[in-house]
């Protein structure tokens, strides 16, 4: 599978959006289209035609460019059921364990309670990639405002089960600001500050800093290197 990253909402929330294209059938899709344009224009650059939408969670900031990108592509949303009344155009809604066809690339549909109630990760085996939303960021995790920290725990843990060689996706560039809690709770280990080195020198040249193993986040992030759920909840009251 192809995965093209569209930088969204530059210099204010940094989204990223991706396009997927399934290269044995052309099949392809938008992973949340927080804005349309350039949306619109990456797909037509690469000549396909999303046939689907997928979103990671209801929050607008991933789900703004729904109903114009559903409307100029004919194309269908699909998101957790939790989320049907609140994430525009939903055609499909999707309970975790389920699985969906990106022509010959399969998801897994992984439930991760804790930013809202509703967020999934878009889990693609065969691709050894997950598109992570705003559950997981480039060394932080995102903001807990629907669920609790437990839940956030359990969601990490799923996450940590998947393989080591899995590339993550994140909704949105927060690398650097990710960075100074890494460097604080790892005592500017060298890992951390490789990452950081190789992060920055990729975001100066207009490239997204990841993607990252989930081999070297677990490493890296403070709340995936997190070995007990107590420092884990210290490390998110910090
Ligand atoms: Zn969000």
């Amino acid at each position: 599978m192809k995965i093209i990253t569209i930088l969204c909402r530059p210099g204010t929330m940094n989204n990223y959006a991706y396009l997927l294209i399934d290269e044995k059938t052309g099949t392809s899709a938008v992973v949340d289209p927080s804005e349309a344009a350039p949306v619109i224009a990456a797909c037509q650059q690469h000549d396909t035609r999303p046939a689907y939408i997928l979103n990671t969670h209801h929050h607008f900031d991933h789900t703004d460019g729904n109903l114009e990108v559903k409307q100029f592509f004919k194309a269908k949303v699909i998101g957790h059921d939790a989320d049907a009344g609140r994430i525009p155009g939903i055609d499909l809604p999707l309970k975790d364990g389920d699985t969906f066809s990106l022509g010959a690339s399969q998801a897994q549909i992984i439930s991760v309670d804790g930013h809202t109630l509703g967020h999934i990760l878009w889990y693609f085996p065969g691709s050894k990639a997950v598109f992570t939303g705003d559950m997981l960021f480039n060394l932080c995790i995102g903001g807990i405002f629907e669920g609790t920290p437990d839940q956030m725990w359990q969601s990490v843990q799923k996450l940590k089960a998947l393989p080591d060689d899995t590339l993550f996706y994140p909704g949105h560039e927060y690398t650097l600001y990710g960075a100074r809690e890494a460097l604080y709770f790892s005592h500017n280990a060298p890992e951390v500050v490789a990452y950081l080195d190789n992060a920055r020198h990729r975001l100066e040249q207009d490239l997204p800093a990841g993607p990252i193993t989930l081999e070297i986040e677990k490493k890296c992030n403070p709340y995936l290197s997190a070995s007990t759920k107590e420092e884990f909840l210290q490390r998110l009251q910090h």
